[in-house]
């Protein structure tokens, strides 16, 4: 059973009704108790449809997936120590968000809905284009126009309807949100389904570390879809007794938008006052980030903490990635980058989010 919870003020609405925010306009989460059955768990392909009774999808008819998940985790030699590097690149749509987009439009579908709107900086708009494309559900896309080439010829591809949107992200989601006073919002912020599939990241890291968790995860942050996704996948994991501790969550942004670090590190102005300049890192330059007090807490939690970057250095990691044969995108870069201004013993996890052919442009020019 699961039940839609709203975070504002705790009134509870069933999962049985096709809404994504609250009738007061807020952000909703899903209870839900997840089952593990290692056994079972152990015998099934190695995708992250795996830990089926951990996902809140109730039909299997509904589920619709292309096979994902149970990306590698692979050891590299990075700064004179091994640091684990799970390949989350290596997804259908080339980026972790298929994680996200798989359940989510399986919930949609066993919601009989058959019209979607959702807005990104590119990666989780091509996610959910292709998801919808294979379940046959119609979508908008609404992206803002400077969105790298690939990702917007990656979306259009699938069939959906691109809106390309001049001016700031900001102007992306405000049309996103008109769009969807009449139409489901399969968002990747406002959606808690989105994150019910972000979480099998920490399911996997755990299994694939012999059901043990690392010491950290050092993640890309803009609204947080991977960093609460983790944290929720870890604390159910925890709840469940397969893990007694949560590994501390770095969460890192690029230093031209980092409205989270600023709340964490409880400067005067609230979140929303950082401005999106033009960063290599367009996958997490969020100026707004709507769950800010969520991500915030979740670092806190863990006893982790938020590290910016800047420009150089995500070049420097991204051309380190590269040339060890890494194909990601500058976005990824930033986590790699942080590597260095943090102190981080033990096992440490860095997901590499997206692949670098999203940012073929980028690529091209690069020397
Ligand atoms: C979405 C994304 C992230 C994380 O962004 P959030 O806004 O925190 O969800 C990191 N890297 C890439 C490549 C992404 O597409």
């Amino acid at each position: 059973m699961s039940t839609l919870v709203c975070r504002r003020t705790g009134r509870r609405y069933s999962s049985d009704e096709p809404i994504w925010c609250s009738a007061g306009g807020g952000l909703l989460d899903l209870e839900f108790t997840p089952q593990f059955d290692r056994a079972r768990i152990a015998q099934r392909p190695p995708t992250m449809w795996r830990y089926r009774e951990a996902l809140p999808i109730r039909h299997d008819e509904a589920i619709v997936t292309f096979g994902e998940g149970y990306t590698p985790l692979l050891p590299a030699d990075l700064g004179g120590r091994t640091i684990w590097l799970k390949l989350e690149y290596l997804f259908p749509t080339g980026s972790y968000k298929d994680r996200g987009a798989s359940v989510l439009t399986s919930k949609a579908r066993e919601l009989g809905v058959v019209r979607v709107v959702e807005d990104s900086s590119g990666n989780a708009g091509a996610a959910v284009a292709a998801y919808c494309a294979r379940a046959g559900v119609a979508c908008d896309i609404y992206v803002p126009a400077s969105t790298s080439a690939a990702k917007l010829a990656q979306i259009r591809a699938t069939g959906a309807t691109l809106y390309a949107v001049e001016g700031p992200r900001t102007a992306t989601a405000h049309a996103a949100l008109t769009a969807a006073r009449s139409c489901y919002y399969a968002s990747h912020v406002w959606n808690p389904y989105f994150f019910h599939g972000t979480k099998t990241f920490a399911y996997e890291v755990v299994e694939q570390m012999g059901w043990r968790p690392p010491d950290a995860v050092v993640i890309p942050t803009g609204n947080g879809t991977l960093l609460c996704g983790a944290y929720l996948g870890f604390c159910e994991l925890r709840a469940a007794g397969f893990i007694d501790r949560l590994p501390r969550l770095v969460a890192v942004q690029a230093e031209r938008c980092a409205p989270l670090h600023a709340a964490w590190r409880g400067g005067a102005a609230p979140a929303p006052s950082a401005v999106a300049e033009d960063t290599l890192a367009e996958g997490i330059a969020i100026a707004e980030p709507l769950r800010a007090e969520q991500c915030v807490a979740a670092v806190r939690e863990t006893g982790g903490e938020f590290v910016t970057v800047t420009e150089a250095e995500i070049v420097a990691a991204w051309r380190q990635m590269l040339r060890m044969g890494l194909c990601i995108e500058p976005t990824s870069a930033t986590a790699v980058a942080a590597l260095a201004h943090c102190e981080l013993s033990g096992n440490v996890v860095v997901p590499l989010t997206g692949h670098g052919l999203k940012a073929a442009d980028k690529l091209a020019a690069f020397q």
